[in-house]
């Protein structure tokens, strides 16, 4: 339709007027049996990993990932081309295929960003229940990471109260057969207890068994909940008459200097970012025991198992390891799975998900993935922690760019929110525009640098003209693109984006997955990956380091974090720290201010620049145009 209506109203309009294809259905045509797909409504269905399992033996798909240059608030639209593109892939080119991408975070949802599935006429349907509540992973995190988060602060109540001894005969009850969590925990400390009852252990092992002696300056874990809400950025927790510990207080934002409690977007806990890398069940049950929330007295890390909780999280998140799937617009099946906050955390839905669709596609067909974020940072980590964990090898990368977008890197001014556009993103500007191609051409240089093919896939905005995209096309082949095409699926659904899924069916014939390479080595330091991502992708000149991020660089190399892989948590807005430096900057240091870790996951995160883990709420948030129309129950106003 002309003009393209609102992402609400096509997504209304197809589940009324065409209809959705029923779930079960859609996973029939990918071949899944009916103990394969168990339903969660008409419109979603969780898909188990025994799937996966089923079908070892089949050889992958093509693996593409989908990314953009450094986000501008006129956007790129990497969902939506992902959508698009696969929507081009199995309805144009009769490709089987699966899209896959982030569970979004209701926080933003109501905020300012506004939901994630796609738009225009390509778009995941129904859009109110997938970017609402979806399966309930989102909640699932939330409930496992607040039942540590009271792990935590009980027993430091307990343990301020208790001798060594009562602490022990109360988490050991004679008479009470010893539970998993809790014989993992004796294994750890090298207590044997195979050969001697509990009553025979000596006071000192009782001890070391009972007491986690939190350090409680160190403690890292913060409660979570899922919406945008400021003013639970730093609380003061247990001021009640009855909690005699005297409270933690002055919050999370320097993690290693926490002396009391904060709340964090629940996208932003390790327990997402878990979720986001796990392999399977087992491999979930032990990363989620071994995520480290502070530290003892004595300087050892505590985990989420020392608290005896790793089995209750895992029971918590057994649902919520299975993909959810949902289809297009055009009925083309897509796995939404994991929304890990791409600053702090990967900002790449899940391995599960995409080790599935590469499975269920078989050899010909394609798994489109998407990286949020800017490709410096969400297609780094894509590469180098996400496939490095999966094992998986992509052939190609699309890179999505938007003329306004680029021209705002070439020097375009700043643009107000519920203003109209200056005329340099309206009309025709060639120069502006081939300034900012400097931007995508790095991107391109950069993506290259992993043996994988780039294509550009110019996102088609009404006002570009063909000067504009003939300029973009040849930046993108002289920076080395397989191809570069413009895209109309944002407004004409798969049809638009038939040139692209040509181009990316004819990158990945033409590469192999033995191309594909990690940046960095694993073995080398935290300070020697740091350079190689700061200057090979970011084209920094050097890091620099505060005094406490030398001081905790040194803390993870001797608990054997060093060999972790790097997530950088950076502005997305530009190559360098500087948000408001667009293009290509030159001579720019990253300063990495302090230095996190994410030992469950699987990751360390230098900290460069303001970093917030839980947004607040504009003047006018989304929230205002949201509403229900109490006749027909449709959903009104989600954009
Ligand atoms: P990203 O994934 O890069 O954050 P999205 O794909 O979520 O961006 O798109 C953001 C918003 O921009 C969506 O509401 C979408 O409908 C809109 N949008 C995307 N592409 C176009 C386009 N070509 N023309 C008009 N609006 C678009």
């Amino acid at each position: 339709k002309t003009p393209v209506p609102s992402d609400i109203d096509i997504s209304q309009q197809i589940v009324k007027e065409v209809g959705l294809l029923p779930i079960t259905e859609v996973g029939k045509q990918l071949g899944l049996t009916d103990e394969e797909v168990i339903p969660w409504g008409i419109a979603k269905a969780k898909v188990t990993l025994s799937a996966r399992e089923a079908r070892k033996d089949v050889p992958n798909g093509n693996y593409v990932v989908v990314t953009g240059i450094n986000p501008t608030p006129l956007g790129e639209g990497k969902s939506t081309t992902t959508i698009g593109l696969a929507q081009a892939l199995g309805a144009v080119l009769g490709k089987k295929t699966v899209a896959c991408i982030r569970q979004p975070s209701q926080g933003p949802t109501f905020g300012i960003k506004g939901g994630a599935a796609g738009g225009g006429y390509s778009q995941v349907v129904p859009m109110e229940e997938f970017n609402l509540h979806l399966t309930g992973d989102i909640h699932a995190i939330t409930a496992a990471n607040n039942l540590l988060a009271a792990a935590i602060d009980t027993r430091m109540f307990h343990e301020a109260s208790q001798s060594d001894e009562a602490l022990f005969r109360r988490l050991c009850p004679a008479g009470k057969p010893l539970s998993p969590v809790l014989k993992r925990r004796f294994d750890k400390l090298g207590i044997d207890i195979s050969s001697r009852s509990l009553e025979e252990l000596t006071v000192e092992e009782k001890g070391r068994f009972a007491r986690l002696d939190f350090d409680k300056d160190t403690i890292t874990w913060n409660r979570v909940l899922d919406t945008c809400d400021r003013h639970l950025r730093q609380v003061e927790i247990g001021v009640g008459p009855a909690e005699k510990v005297k409270p933690r207080e002055n919050p999370s934002q320097s993690i290693q200097h926490n002396r009391s409690a904060g709340f964090d977007i629940t996208v932003a806990s390790e327990v997402m970012a878990v979720l986001a890398l796990a392999r399977d069940l087992k491999d979930l049950r032990e990363k989620l025991g071994a995520m480290v929330v502070g530290y003892s007295k004595a300087g050892e890390p505590i985990t989420a198992d020392d608290l005896g909780c790793g089995g209750a999280l895992t029971v918590l998140m057994k649902d919520a390891i299975m993909p959810t799937l949902m289809q297009t617009v055009e009925r083309t099946p897509v796995l939404v799975h994991a929304g890990p906050f791409a600053n702090i955390a990967t900002g790449n839905s899940s391995v599960v998900a995409d080790e599935i669709a590469l499975k269920l596609v078989g050899p010909d067909g394609f798994c489109v993935t998407e990286a949020g974020f800017g490709a410096d940072i969400g297609m780094e980590k894509f590469f180098n922690i996400k496939c490095r964990y999966s094992g998986l090898k992509p052939k190609a990368a699309v890179i999505v760019a938007t003329i306004r977008a680029l021209k705002m890197h070439g020097g375009g001014p700043p643009v107000t929110a519920g203003k109209p556009l200056q005329k340099e993103y309206t009309e025709e500007n060639v120069e502006l525009l081939a300034k900012g191609c400097a931007n995508l051409q790095k991107h391109i240089e950069n993506a290259k640098k992993f043996g994988v093919n780039v294509v550009v896939g110019v996102n088609k905005f009404k006002t570009d003209t063909d000067a504009e995209i003939e300029v973009v096309k040849k930046a993108a082949m002289d920076a080395g693109a397989f191809d570069a095409v413009l895209s109309n699926h944002w407004a004409l659904g798969g049809e638009g984006a038939a040139d692209l899924a040509k181009a990316v069916e004819k990158a990945c014939q033409a590469n192999d997955e033995s191309n594909f390479k990690f940046l960095y080595d694993l073995n080398l330091s935290i300070k020697e990956k740091m350079e190689i991502i700061s200057k090979e992708i970011y084209g920094a000149d050097g890091v620099d380091y505060s005094d406490l991020a030398n001081k905790q660089i040194e803390q993870y190399e001797k608990s054997g974090f060093g060999r972790f892989p790097i997530c950088v948590a950076k502005t997305q807005y530009s190559f360098s720290c500087d948000p408001a430096a667009k293009g290509v900057p030159t001579g720019h240091r990253i300063t990495v201010r302090e230095i996190r870790s994410c030992a469950g996951a699987g990751f360390v995160y230098p900290i460069c620049g303001d970093i917030m883990t839980i947004p607040g709420l504009p003047t006018r948030p989304g929230f205002m145009d949201v509403d229900i129309d109490t006749e027909t129950g449709d959903v009104i106003g989600l954009f």
